[in-house]
């Protein structure tokens, strides 16, 4: 029997696992809990929800409720489990935490081709093996793991800029123009007037931001602070900051008193992050926070910003789409170490790195599925983007290919649709 190892029984690596000994891979799963916990974790249990208990949409309008079905049409583990706990949260999947906990546990556990071990891995192991471990990640593997991949391509936090939909932007009052016209107008600039910016300033300095946890001490702040927190250094400091106008006149000739930039995110220009507003906020104040920008009054934010402790890799310079390792065959990355960000996204990039390790030890064909199902487009944006601006992303349809040409209104259910009729057409190889 063909012998693969699994480290972290997380979302992803219980994924994992699950998939490779439904095709009849014997596994060893490794998790450190309860010998040696995260900072976060607070049982032994297998996949622990370690903040919400939600998996958020349930939506077939919605990629995230959209990847949620295609794993179900995988068999996955995760999604049995969820459907299984599952608690009245609207069009939300919520689920009672223990027992979606517990379920993994022992749907794992008694599973006969997969064996556990509790113990912290300190050196990669050899041999086919899939890394699963999550942001918190321990000190001794992430140290093992940056020795192979090199400096630049391993990261220890997240402190990422809210990421906008293209199309939701007002272009209107936007533009493009790079700072004194050097290249190609590549930045999409939204310009305030005095008046805008001292309303957006004073509603910043005392927008509410998210809690920190007790590990996540504010250490980060001195190499990337978050925008809100240099705005309280002054009124100024924005103003000579991100929010700089030199050199970004309007098309009328005019100057600005600020200027917020946005960058490209993705290849096909769907998605634009906003420059240096790496941030702090909750949530519902960074869309309050921005709908005070002039052209982004209603800016559809795919992926909120974050400044949190998050280990991951830069899956662009080291990853193929089949969540194989370019430097080792027999390396597979999976979950939040790999770029994908949140419940959800981990598992199903499981799901997909468990699949393909089986096909490459059973000779078979490996799968890389099209940027035209939800699954597929978000292993192809984490191998895809451009290194140097590389952040963990949630699945959303900003980095889906729609085939076919609908209006705005009917474009989230033509998303849906056409990702599953994708992974319909790819069951076959699939299963
Ligand atoms: P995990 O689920 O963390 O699994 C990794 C496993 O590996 C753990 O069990 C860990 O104990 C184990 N491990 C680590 N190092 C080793 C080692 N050296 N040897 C053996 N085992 C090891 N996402 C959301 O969608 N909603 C949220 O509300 C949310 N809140 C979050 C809150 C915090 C504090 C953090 C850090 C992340 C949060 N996330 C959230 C993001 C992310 O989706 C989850 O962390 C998710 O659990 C990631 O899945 P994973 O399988 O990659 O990692």
């Amino acid at each position: 029997m063909k012998q693969v190892t699994v480290v972290g029984a997380g979302l992803a690596g219980c994924e994992a696992a699950w998939q490779l000994a439904n095709r009849g891979i014997s596994v060893t799963l490794i998790e450190m809990r309860p010998v040696k916990m995260t900072p976060a974790h607070k049982t032994a249990d297998f996949a622990e929800l370690v903040c919400s208990n939600s998996l958020r949409s349930d939506a077939l309008t919605n990629a995230v409720g959209v990847l949620k079905q295609e794993m179900r049409m995988l068999n996955s583990v995760i999604m049995e489990a969820a459907d299984a706990h599952r608690v009245p949260a609207g069009s939300a999947l919520a689920v009672d935490r223990e027992a979606f906990a517990k379920t993994v546990t022992e749907k794992i556990s008694s599973h006969p081709n997969i064996t556990i071990e509790h113990r912290e891995v300190c050196e990669l192991p050899s041999g086919p093996v899939i890394l699963a471990t999550g942001p918190l990640t321990s000190d001794a593997l992430g140290k093992a793991v940056k020795a192979l991949l090199h400096e630049d391509t391993f990261y220890f936090y997240d402190a990422a800029a809210p990421i906008v939909e293209r199309d939701s932007i007002d272009f209107t009052k936007a533009y493009f123009k790079s700072r004194y016209d050097k290249g190609d107008a590549d930045y999409i600039n939204c310009p305030m007037n005095e008046e805008e910016f001292h309303r957006f300033y004073e509603e910043l300095i005392h927008a509410k931001t998210a809690d920190m946890h007790e590990f996540e001490d504010e250490k980060y702040f001195e190499g990337c602070m978050p925008f809100e927190e240099m705005a309280r250094r002054g009124e100024k400091t924005l103003l000579f900051g991100p929010m700089k106008p030199v050199g970004l006149q309007r098309p009328d000739g005019t100057r600005p008193y600020a200027v917020v930039q946005l960058r490209q995110d993705n290849a096909a220009a769907s998605l634009y992050n906003i420059v240096g507003f790496q941030t702090h906020l909750t949530w519902g104040e960074q869309k309050r926070i921005l709908a005070l920008v002039p052209g982004l009054e209603n800016a559809s934010i795919v992926r909120y910003g974050v400044m949190h402790r998050n280990t991951y890799i830069c899956s662009p310079k080291v990853l193929k789409p089949t969540y194989q390792c370019t430097l080792r065959d027999d390396l597979y990355f999976a979950g939040q170490m790999c770029g994908v960000e949140g419940y959800v996204e981990s598992a199903a990039s499981g799901l997909l790195a468990g699949i393909n390790m089986a096909k490459q030890l059973l000779n078979e064909a490996q799968i890389i599925l099209p940027p035209t199902c939800v699954m597929g487009s978000m292993a192809h944006y984490i191998t895809h983007t451009h290194p140097d601006y590389f952040q963990p992303m949630n699945a959303n349809f900003g980095i889906m290919q729609l085939l076919v040409n609908v209006k705005k209104k009917d474009r989230k259910e033509a998303y849906g649709k056409q990702a599953l009729e994708v992974m319909e057409s790819w069951l076959p190889k699939l299963t």
